[in-house]
This record gives structure tokens, C-alpha cells and sequence, in this order.
């Protein structure tokens, strides 16, 4: 077979066509080339009394994730009466499940306010180039912390806030809660001396909120390193019994997602659009740079549906078949990615008689409409070369 990955709906035969590599994201190339797989401002209130409210209570803005630790540092500053607004990051590849119950707990802890924050662009800017570099994988951690601290010093203005405080311990993450870490997030969000660390404040320089007696520092924690043990005990002290376990958390920290993330930024850069399509499906990277996602299964295809992007296409063979949504990152899909895309949809699909599927394309408009284009006929993949059906299987 010729190395025009565009026909691939001719048959296989003789050398493959592509060679495939191993998963998570798999990259086509022409058989020269082959399918290696990639798997494929705020101003601080002069004077926080000034600022309290009617009954005299400090206000503060916790960076609230829903962990074990920002559930304890949330719990100890509003058991000292602090009037508290948690503030809950969601990143762009991250839907809304779960917030309601997330504000639901925020507020059975003590909170008397929640704020749901989605970067976008902004985030997509860090993503790409952080200024302090990666964790163990495609987390920013430094500067998607700062980016979220800063954001709380804007609302502090705008809420009359006093402080901002967050459930970090010292020494239990590598990146972002090293002592040199942390006072550079305290420093560069321009929250110098109003960011208190409640769970680990005692091994900490005395905060202005402690200095002005808005929180008492006795009643505030030493805690240190990786072990949660001394969190689990402060959660039973105080009667804190359901929290997330630790396994969960950012996809960003995961290896399988990190590499989508970094071959994305490779070939398309960083969109909000392509971010949101990340955690959905098997990726493919087709020969003419465009890519492919296919759902796995029904919540696949459905999650996929909700990310399409205008522009987009969306292919269907309508047995038992995976959605499928195809993007190029300049607008229109080279025929020849078009048809390797629809193969691997029919060869995705539930199996047919003929020796071809029918796949059905529609592209996404900027109304939210389905603009249906011509049907196409196709061999499926896994019947069209070893190596492609060796990896779909
Ligand atoms: S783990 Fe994810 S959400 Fe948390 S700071 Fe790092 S990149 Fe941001």
C-alpha cells in the first residue's frame, strides 16, 4: 500500500501501511512513517476592623479544593468566628460535577460564602509555559497556585475581606508546599503577610491576622511532611468523618493524561478547546495533524458530545459505534484524516457484514446546530492493516 494515509479505505496489503506504537494517544503516520503511538488588587482593607461586619467578625477567602486539608483549615478558621467565603478552582478540562455537594460541604464546615473560579485562557497561558516549571508531570503547580492566589487577593478587595488562608502543609507536596515554594506564593501574589497556612502556621512567621488577634495562633496547627495522620486525627477531633482519600486530585499530576497534554501543546498549542477534550475517549493523531477522539463507550460519547467544539466533526456509524470527534487545528480536515477517521469509527463499531460501513458526518456549527455532510463508506481500520488492528485491539 502507498503511503497516502488518505486511502486507507483501499485495502490492505503487502507492507503495512502504519506501524503502531504503544497507547493513550496513538499517532498515525504515512506507513514511510507509520502509527507511532504516542500513546499518542485588592487592597488589603487598611484596617481590618474597619472592614469587619456588623457583628464585628474578620472575613477571609479560603482557596477551598474539597481535600482533606482545606476541609480542616476551613473548619479551624470558622471555629474562630472568622466569617469565611471558600473559593473552588475548577481547570478547563474539568467539568462541574460535584460543586453543588462541594458548596454544600464548604458551608456544613462554616463558610458563609462560595465561589466557583474556571480559568481559561489564562490557565491555557501557564499550562504552556510555566514560569516555574513542571511537577512530576504537566502540573504548573507554582504558578497555577499563584494564578488562584492572586485571584483571592482581587475578591479580598471586593468581598472586604481581611485575609486569605489555605489548607497547605509544609513539606507534603515537592513542588508547591517546599518552604522556598511557599514564600514565593506569598510573595508574588502580593499577599505578604496576610496568607496564613492554618494546618502548619506554628513553623511559619507569625501573620498579620494572627498579629491583630483576628485568629488566635495557639489554636492553630505544626503539622508537617506526607503523613496524614496527624490530619486524620485533627479530622476526628473534629468530627469530621467523610473527606476525599488522597489517590484522587488533579489529572494534571496523572502520567497517562500529562502525555495528552504535552502532545497537545506539541501540534496544536494550548486551547481551551483542546484541554476539554483531554480526559474523553481514545486520542488519535492523524497524518495530516488532525486528531481524533473516539468515546469508549455510551458516557464517552456523550462527555465528547458536550466538549465539540463549532467547527468540529462529528462521526457516527450509528451500530453500536464510538462518537467520534475530529478537529484540525486550522479549521478544515484533510480528506485523507477524514477518511482514516471514519475507518476507525466502523472499525470501533459493532461489526457488519459488508465489507464496507456507512459513517455519518456532521460538522458542529457556531449556532450548536449539526450540519449534516456527505455520508462516507469506508472500510473499517482493524479489517484495512495488521498494525491497526493490532493496536485497536
Ligand atoms: S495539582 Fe493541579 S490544580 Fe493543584 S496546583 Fe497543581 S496543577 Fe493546579
Amino acid at each position: 500500500m502507498s503511503t497516502c494515509a488518505g486511502r486507507v479505505d483501499e485495502g490492505s496489503g503487502g507492507e503495512p501501511a502504519y506501524k503502531v506504537g504503544f497507547a493513550d494517544i496513538y499517532t498515525l503516520y504515512p506507513s514511510s512513517g507509520i502509527i507511532a503511538s504516542l500513546l499518542l488588587n485588592s487592597n488589603r482593607p487598611q484596617n481590618w476592623r474597619q472592614m469587619a461586619d456588623k457583628e464585628n467578625k474578620p472575613r477571609a477567602v479560603e482557596l477551598f479544593s474539597g481535600g482533606l486539608d482545606s476541609i480542616l483549615a476551613l473548619k479551624l478558621i470558622a471555629l474562630q468566628g472568622v466569617r469565611v467565603t471558600a473559593l473552588h478552582m475548577r481547570l478547563p478540562f474539568a467539568g462541574n460535577a460535584g460543586v453543588d455537594k462541594l458548596e454544600e460541604l464548604a458551608r456544613w464546615l462554616g463558610a458563609d460564602g462560595f465561589i466557583l473560579y474556571r480559568p481559561e485562557d489564562e490557565f491555557c497561558r501557564i499550562l504552556a509555559e510555566p514560569v516555574y516549571g513542571y511537577g512530576k508531570n504537566a502540573n504548573p503547580c507554582i504558578d497555577c497556585k499563584l494564578m488562584l492566589m492572586k485571584h483571592a487577593k482581587g475578591l479580598m478587595g471586593e468581598l472586604g475581606a481581611d485575609f486569605v488562608f489555605t489548607g497547605e502543609v509544609l513539606g507534603e507536596r515537592p513542588m508547591s508546599q517546599r518552604r522556598q515554594a511557599m514564600d514565593i506564593l506569598e510573595r508574588e501574589s502580593g499577599l505578604t503577610g496576610w496568607l496564613l497556612r492554618p494546618l502548619s502556621a506554628k513553623l511559619l512567621p507569625p501573620t498579620k491576622p494572627e498579629e491583630e488577634g483576628m485568629v488566635d495562633r495557639e489554636a492553630l496547627k505544626d503539622f508537617r511532611g506526607r503523613s496524614r495522620k496527624p490530619q486524620m486525627a485533627l479530622a476526628d477531633e473534629l468530627g469530621v468523618s467523610a473527606y476525599p482519600s488522597p489517590a484522587g486530585g488533579c489529572l494534571l499530576t496523572d502520567p497517562v493524561f500529562g502525555r495528552r497534554v504535552f502532545e497537545l501543546l506539541e501540534h496544536d498549542g494550548c486551547t481551551v478547546e483542546g484541554m476539554r477534550l483531554l480526559p474523553h475517549g481514545r486520542h488519535f493523531r492523524l497524518p495530516g495533524g488532525s486528531k481524533l477522539a473516539l468515546g469508549r463507550d455510551r458516557e464517552d460519547n456523550d462527555a465528547l458530545l458536550s466538549v465539540a467544539a463549532p467547527g468540529d466533526l462529528i462521526l457516527d456509524a450509528r451500530v453500536s459505534s464510538p462518537v467520534g470527534v475530529l478537529r484540525h487545528r486550522e479549521g478544515a480536515v484533510p480528506d485523507e484524516d477524514l477518511q482514516l477517521a471514519a475507518s476507525l469509527v466502523a472499525g470501533y463499531a459493532k461489526p457488519q457484514e459488508g465489507p464496507r460501513v456507512a459513517v455519518y458526518v456532521a460538522e458542529l456549527t457556531e449556532a450548536g446546530d449539526d450540519e449534516v455532510l456527505p455520508q462516507l463508506e469506508v472500510i473499517p481500520a482493524d479489517r484495512l492493516d495488521p498494525d491497526l488492528r493490532r493496536m485497536m485491539a
